[in-house]
């Protein structure tokens, strides 16, 4: 009896991408003994011709299933969909622009056939990725993995294979804001991890500008820890108990000494810092409360168009 392997592919303005994607990814898969495959193609609100390309490949292959969104949801929802609908033994979601090397599947299969529930492909090499996109991913993981108790691996993306326990864990979870890492990690179960050099994409440009990573980090960050809140308890017993201990010292000086200084740029210098402390703390419960406020709206991660092909 042969095991049904998934792909999850999220696809934005990725049509040039498309056959190469196939052309590299369908030898691999016919080639892993023992193993069928489908490959859900999520669709996420393309605007080029990536949503017709897809559904030509689904009428001439009905392993190919595509899911259309009504609009641009993010990657993060893509993959949601994908895992939801996958029907699979085991989950590979991928990228599209082969930045993923498709043969490592070979290898992640194997290592699920042993026995592993995740298999995690960490990048060993990130040259193809920018000074500043690798220092700051790099900093990223160091400081959510202080911050918050579930560490996330350095240098994993979302490429992995996930055993059907390890999927079924993740449609468990609730939440409307799904940053995927995170979950991904927050799920446990045994892992084996292999290593791979991560090659430049294949065709088109990135979908992440600078600012679209910055949020997604300030999401990572808040989603799965609640210390950036209590910096600001800490922050706010220092500064009241510093600025207890100066009035103190006035006074003092004042008694002994009698003379009155007009201390108009300490205070200023005073309002000023605290004024600032109080912003960021207030900007901070916003980051939370919007959070809150998205969650309580129960609103889906994503809205399906319509499914093209065979779909669990
Ligand atoms: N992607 C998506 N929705 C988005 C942005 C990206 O489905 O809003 C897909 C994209 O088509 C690709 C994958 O997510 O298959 C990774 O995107 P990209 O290569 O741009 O990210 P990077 O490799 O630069 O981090
Ligand atoms: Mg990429």
């Amino acid at each position: 009896m042969s095991r049904l392997l998934s792909l999850i592919v999220p696809f934005y303005n990725e049509a040039e991408a498309i056959d190469r994607f196939c052309e590299a990814v369908l030898p691999v898969l016919d080639q892993i003994p023992g193993t069928r495959w489908e490959i859900i193609c999520v669709d996420d609100g393309s605007t080029d011709t990536t949503l017709l390309h897809l559904i030509a490949l689904s009428q001439r292959d009905p392993r190919f299933c595509i899911i259309e969104f009504s609009r641009n949801f993010g990657k993060e929802a893509a993959l949601t969909a994908g895992i939801n609908a996958a029907r699979g033994d085991a989950l590979i979601p991928i990228d599209a622009d082969l930045q993923d090397p498709p043969a490592l599947i070979a290898d992640m299969v194997a290592a699920w056939q042993q026995g592993a529930e995740v298999v995690l492909a960490r990048r060993t090499d990130r040259a193809s990725d920018g000074v500043l996109k690798r220092q700051s991913a790099a900093w990223f993981y160091r400081l959510h993995n202080r911050v918050s108790k579930t560490k996330i691996p350095e240098n994993v993306g979302d490429f992995r294979l996930m055993d059907r326990c390890v999927a079924d864990a993740l449609k468990q979870l609730p939440e409307r804001q799904r940053f995927m890492k995170g979950l991904f990690a927050w799920v446990g179960f045994r892992t084996v991890t292999l290593d791979y050099a991560r090659a430049p994409r294949a065709a088109g440009a990135t979908k992440f500008s600078g600012l679209a990573l910055w949020n997604f980090a300030l999401e990572g960050i808040t989603s799965f820890s609640t210390l950036p809140l209590k910096i600001w308890t800490y922050l706010g017993a220092v500064g009241a108990l510093g600025s207890m201990l100066y009035a103190l010292f006035i006074i003092l000086r004042t008694l002994l000494s009698g003379s009155v200084v007009p201390g108009y740029a300490s205070t200023f210098v005073a309002v000023l810092f605290f004024g600032s402390v109080q912003l960021m703390s207030i900007g901070l419960l916003g980051e939370y409360i919007g959070r809150i406020y998205l969650e309580t709206k129960q609103r889906p991660t994503y809205l399906i168009r319509k499914i093209h092909g065979d779909v669990g």
